[in-house]
């Protein structure tokens, strides 16, 4: 064999000796890309599941027409304004959000916080009532009564984290509220401060409760913002 086909060879061999390498190169980085992949999968499903309620946080507990408060829930208040009270963990939230709307030109009112048992009970009595003087039995008066004013030991605002919030301007605790400038700020911006709207009026066969668009819950920030985001009420939130 001459010296010159000796050297083809040679330069051949070598050049598929590289093409082996390069191939089996490509084929690790393709492998190496896949299980990139498989490892992002997976850090996405998992945060997915971060993003479901923690259902053992006491700022997420559910009082509704079906779900009394619980026995040993224990408030811890700060006193505000014309006799009004709110839990400690909202209250910094609150203040930033009332503040915010009147940076906005707003006029904020709270019409109603905290409440105790015995004060929940005057006011569904007198709803009773009111329905009684209309006519009604006691027991239809009752139900009535019931889609309006909670039960007493149902109602959030025992829990000390609702607010019932309307315009100085427009303290009518009617449908009028969804029109008002505040309203709709807040309906837009509450949950920025850990509140959502609780009772929007497309959930009412969810929530029990007929309209009130002025009563905001603190839940904190984080589910506020996914409640908000996902279109959901409290229970179905806390479903998932
Ligand atoms: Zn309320």
């Amino acid at each position: 064999m001459g010296k010159q086909i000796q050297a083809v060879i040679l330069i051949g061999a070598a050049a598929l000796l590289m093409m082996a390498i390069l191939f089996l190169q490509a084929q690790q980085q393709e492998k190496a890309a896949d299980s990139i992949s498989v490892v992002k999968g997976e850090t996405i499903e998992r945060q997915a599941q971060q993003e479901g309620p923690d259902k053992s946080d006491p700022l997420l507990t559910l009082v509704n027409f079906e779900r009394p408060i619980p026995e040993d829930w224990k408030v811890d208040l700060v006193q505000l304004d014309h006799g009004q009270s709110i839990d400690r963990r909202a209250y910094p939230n609150l203040q930033k959000m009332i503040n915010d709307a009147r940076d906005q030109g707003l006029d904020p009112l709270i019409c109603s916080s905290y409440r105790t048992n015995a004060f929940q009970k005057q006011l569904f009595h007198e709803q009773v009532t009111a329905y009684q003087n209309r006519g009604l039995s006691k027991k239809e008066a009752e139900k009535e009564a019931a889609v309006w004013v909670a039960v007493p030991g149902t109602s959030e605002h025992q829990l000390g984290l609702a607010v019932d919030l309307v315009s100085l301007s427009n303290q009518n605790l009617n449908h009028s509220q969804e029109n008002t400038a505040l309203q709709k700020w807040l309906m837009k911006n509450s949950w920025k401060y850990g509140f959502i709207l609780r009772y929007p009026s497309d959930k009412s066969s969810i929530t029990g409760i007929g309209y009130e668009p002025w009563h905001y819950r603190y839940v904190g920030k984080k589910a506020a913002k996914a409640i908000y985001e996902q279109g959901v009420c409290l229970e179905e939130y806390l479903q998932k």
